[in-house]
């Protein structure tokens, strides 16, 4: 923290500055930030400021040609300023795990869950742990039996995945669009419907709360049923999932009771797996099937950009809140709780 090590942290939320990177989920953190009366600040590449300033919801809006010049320096001054850090998707790519765990500026959300979340095996044995359901993980190509997704590591958004469903269809698709690619996994391929499930776990109220959902809009996933059986065919298309968009989705009620269980046993777990534990906005995406059996393929240990539809609350807040509550402005609020109570130190990592 950046006040000195004698002086208690500031109990005025008046002293800090919320701060993130514009990109991923940042418009709905920033009018968060304003929500719950904190200044907040953005750091943008040059050339792409412009959403933040079309909407006015940033105080300020600091500029960098490269998210290189992002060293010691430049965080000395954010930590001057008493700026907290909000991590989200793109802050996370823009400036790497190290650069991330590296950091002293005040960071909302626990560091060492991120080993978790990225590494796939260490994901897997958490989500194991947690009692949830997962998806099959086929060792090698040769023990195909079923259509499979396979998933490159690091793909940013469902880029390059694809479909098979044998040994020979693996070898046919991926010598000849990613021959050098020699990272990935292979998933047993859950039909059903996806789910993106958004929590949030308050370690300051130790409740978890489920914020909203959504299901992704894809390209070309989206758009390949638009076309007859037949034309696909003939015109080759191979699915892709590259993200457009997020929709919401209201699921029915009596799945609820799973859906809260999932995510708190997920929380339990993480606190025997590293330091604090996961706290903050999280979400689990899952695939429902037609017996609704919850498949979870994936966790994301921060804020998710399918909260983005909901800067004015979900309908699950709605029932929660008696104002517009988004998970930007949720995790504002935890920071502000903090701060008053003297507690900041338990919502950083
Ligand atoms: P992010 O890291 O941003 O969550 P990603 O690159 O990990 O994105 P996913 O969300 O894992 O991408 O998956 C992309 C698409 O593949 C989604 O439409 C998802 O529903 C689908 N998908 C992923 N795993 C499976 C699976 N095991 N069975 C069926 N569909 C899957």
């Amino acid at each position: 923290m950046s006040s000195s090590n004698q002086k208690p942290p500031s109990r005025n939320p008046d002293d800090y500055i919320i701060a993130t990177l514009g990109s991923h989920s940042a418009l709905q953190i920033l009018k968060g930030a304003r929500d719950e009366g904190m200044r907040n600040l953005t750091i943008c590449k040059r050339g792409k400021e412009r959403p933040y300033k079309s909407f006015p919801v940033a105080d300020e809006i600091v500029l960098v040609d490269d998210w290189k010049e992002w060293d010691d320096d430049f965080e000395k001054k954010l930590m001057e300023r008493n700026a907290i850090l909000i991590p989200h998707g793109s802050f996370i790519s823009y400036l790497g795990h190290e650069r991330v765990k590296r950091m002293k500026a005040m960071y909302y959300g626990t560091k060492e869950i991120l080993e978790w979340e990225s590494d796939r095996s260490m994901e897997r044995q958490w989500l194991e742990q947690s009692q949830l359901r997962l998806p099959r993980v086929f060792e090698k190509p040769e023990d195909i039996d079923r259509p499979v997704i396979i998933k490159f590591h690091g793909a940013g958004g469902g880029f390059g995945y694809f479909v098979v469903k044998s040994p020979e269809q693996f070898y046919e698709v991926k010598n000849r669009k990613y021959p050098d690619e020699h990272d990935f996994v292979i998933q047993e391929y859950i039909i059903g419907a996806p789910l993106y499930i958004h929590y949030f776990y308050s370690p300051l109220t130790k409740e978890l709360e489920i914020m909203s959902m959504d299901k992704r809009y894809e390209s070309n996933a989206d758009s390949i049923g638009r076309i007859r059986a037949e034309d696909q065919l003939a015109a080759n298309i191979h699915t892709s999932y590259t993200i457009v968009g997020n929709m919401p989705v209201v699921v029915r009620e009596s799945l609820l009771p799973d859906l809260f269980e999932m995510g708190e046993r997920v929380v339990e777990v993480s606190k025997s797996l590293c330091g604090k534990g996961l706290f903050g906005p999280f979400c689990l995406e899952a695939i429902i099937t037609r017996k609704l059996e919850i498949f979870v393929f994936e966790i994301s240990a921060r804020i998710v950009a399918g909260t983005n539809p909901f800067i004015e609350g979900s309908p699950y807040t709605a029932l929660k809140y008696r104002e517009p509550m988004s998970t930007g402005r949720r995790l504002v609020r935890d920071i502000k709780e903090a701060i008053v109570a003297g507690r900041l130190e338990e919502v950083l990592g």
